[in-house]
């Protein structure tokens, strides 16, 4: 029986709630080439088409996307799990905010959240329903080419624990498709649960092929005592 574990979620475990992934799309993210709205250089060099591509995915976050049977059975897990004394931690590289509503409660958001802003001058973070154009706020997202949001945290949980398990990720964006190396060197059991096999699938001991819905609950039920 595991003691300590840590859940690593990526673009797949939202795409059955109707989010688009990114490698599913030929490298694109919901039309759009990731050079040109999600790096720091893109927002120096068209701020407005950055505003407005964010402002766009909160829209639809916010007005009809809810949460799947994949992040509400890990928020079930996770209650039940640390009833009977066990550690849990989901880190996600996602922004949207599926697993805060189905209930997670030790969450680390790694590249940030679209429904937080940070002000580009003071950088304050604030909670952020509204479109931001034309503002001194930026969207609270971590670009490619910036650094990952408690990545200390994030290590000291993968060093100590006995189960990692990666949803719905592709293993191409660095610094979170090296969390299986780290895993694998301190001895944990490594899962990778994705709809096909990814270009980290041989790094994981085991591997479970099928849509994040269906996995996630068989998977985790076997582990409840
Ligand atoms: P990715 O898009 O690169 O890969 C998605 C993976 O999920 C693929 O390997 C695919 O086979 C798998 N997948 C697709 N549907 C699935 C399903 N129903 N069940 C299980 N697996 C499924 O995603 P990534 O590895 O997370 O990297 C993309 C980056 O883009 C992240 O950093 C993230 O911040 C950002 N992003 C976020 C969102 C979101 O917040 N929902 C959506 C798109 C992209």
């Amino acid at each position: 029986m595991y003691k300590k574990i840590v859940v690593l979620t990526g673009a797949g475990i939202s795409a059955e709630s109707g989010l688009g992934t990114f490698r599913g799309q030929g490298g694109l993210w919901e039309g759009h080439r990731v050079e040109d709205v999600a790096t720091p250089q893109a927002f120096e060099r068209d701020p407005a088409l950055v505003q407005e591509f964010y402002n766009a995915r909160r829209k639809q976050l916010l007005e009809d996307v809810h949460p799947n049977d994949a992040h509400l059975f890990l928020a079930e897990f996770e209650d039940t799990f640390t009833e009977n004394g066990g550690e849990f931690l989901l880190v996600t590289q996602n922004i949207d905010d599926l697993h805060s509503r189905a209930g997670s409660h030790n969450l680390i958001h790694m590249h940030g959240e679209l429904l937080k802003s940070r002000c580009s001058t003071s950088g304050k973070i604030r909670e952020c329903q509204q479109d931001l154009t034309g503002t001194d706020w930026r969207p609270h997202i971590v670009w490619f080419g910036e650094m990952p949001l408690e990545m200390e945290r994030i290590y000291r949980a993968i060093e100590q624990c006995d189960l990692f398990v990666a949803i719905g990720t592709s293993g191409h964006v660095y610094p979170a498709a090296g969390f299986v190396e780290l895993a694998m060197n301190t001895c944990s059991h490594t899962v990778e649960i994705n709809l096909e096999t990814s270009a980290a699938s041989s790094r994981f001991h085991e591997q479970i092929i099928g849509p994040a819905t269906v996995s996630v609950t068989d998977y985790f039920s076997k582990l409840l005592p």
